[in-house]
């Protein structure tokens, strides 16, 4: 089976296991776990910024942040369609005690966006206190913002005076398509949450970055969560070797999702968001639905998620080699076919 639902689907190999099984580790909560410590400093080191802390999930690292940005009674942008909304079960209006402002109109925020958004502060409704981005934006289809587009739109957050977070569970792979350090993403944002469970290949985990300040506060905030963990340098030895031996490798994955686009792009009536980095969206013609290329794909030994009623998800990742996406996207490709052949016939 060759799995192309997410990229959260890759399993630890014998080396990163190797690494968990042997990791020195102590009681983070009591008094610091030496392997976690080593991957807050290399992330921080990697991110260039002041400090990191690791997170079991990303989710809880997102809410985390916006706890501490934010106070309760106060909105917070966001697009719709971002993790935040989508996938985190309302955590921000119950954990925060914030409502979302939806940004809307395009399919990843834009300084437009946000402009249109603000409005002028009146006692009769609540102070915004937070700008929420997402790099890669998942929704859109990994879709990448540059540098120096993501700070021009948080100086327009800043202007109306907005905090800025940074959901950047696969910013690896913005620093990667573009070929530019992953500092100068951070330096848009107060907090940046990374991922290491997605491209880089570790069984879970995630982590905020920020000023020391900022990571002192998110300490409470996690621990508040309930996400004060023991001997976590098991876990955080997975992290860490993913970020030291597969940082390197996302653009095979990113070249294999350009791969997968062409290949499937040749259907009659279907078409494919041009990928960024390693997601491709695939937006099927009326008649055909996900669920079916699903099913059918699925029958052939290909998994692919079911974004949207008319849109087919497939992420390429660490598990999935070269011949692996190109024999996947040939089977999707034919799957689609004959899918679209029978509302012709
Ligand atoms: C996966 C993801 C998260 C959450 O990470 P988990 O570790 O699965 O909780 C947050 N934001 C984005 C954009 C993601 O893709």
């Amino acid at each position: 089976m060759i799995d192309l639902r997410s990229d959260t689907v890759t399993r630890p190999g014998p080396a990163m296991r190797r690494a968990m099984a042997e990791a020195e580790v102590g009681d983070d909560v009591l008094d610091g776990d030496p392997t976690v410590r080593e991957l807050e400093a290399a992330t921080a080191e990697a991110l260039g910024t002041e400090r990191a802390l690791f997170f079991p999930t990303g989710t809880m690292a997102n809410q985390a942040a916006v706890m501490v940005l934010t106070r309760p009674g106060t909105e917070i942008f966001v697009h719709d369609d971002s993790h935040i909304v989508n996938y985190e079960m309302a955590g921000a209006a119950q954990f925060a005690g914030v409502q979302p402002r939806m940004m809307r109109g395009a399919p990843r925020v834009t300084a437009a966006l946000v402009t249109a958004a603000i409005r002028e502060p009146s006692p009769d409704s609540p102070r915004a206190s937070l700008l929420c981005l997402e790099n890669t934006f998942n929704g859109a289809g990994g879709m990448v913002t540059p540098p120096d587009e993501l700070a021009a739109i948080a100086a327009v957050g800043r202007a109306a005076k907005l905090k800025v977070h940074l959901d950047g569970a696969r910013l690896w792979n913005a620093a990667a398509a573009l070929g530019v350090p992953l500092s100068s993403f951070t330096a848009s944002a107060d907090l940046t949450m990374v991922a290491y469970s997605k491209g880089l290949g570790a069984p879970v985990g995630a982590a905020l970055a920020g000023s020391a300040a900022h990571i002192e506060e998110a300490w409470e905030a996690r621990k508040r969560l309930g996400g004060g963990m023991r001997q976590s340098g098991i876990i955080a030895a997975g992290a860490l070797y993913g970020l030291r031996n597969h940082l390197g490798r996302l653009t095979d994955d990113h070249t294999n999702a350009k791969r997968l686009a062409t290949i499937v792009a040749d259907v009659p009536g279907v078409s494919v968001v041009a990928p960024d980095s390693n997601i491709v969206m695939i937006d099927l013609p009326a008649g055909v639905t996900s669920a079916q290329v699903a099913a059918g794909a699925r029958e052939r030994g290909v998994r692919v998620s079911m974004w949207l009623p008319q849109r087919v998800r497939c992420v390429t990742h660490l598990d999935a080699s070269a011949a692996d996406v190109e024999s996947a996207a040939t089977i999707i490709r034919d799957v689609m076919r004959a899918l679209v052949r029978g509302i012709a016939s």
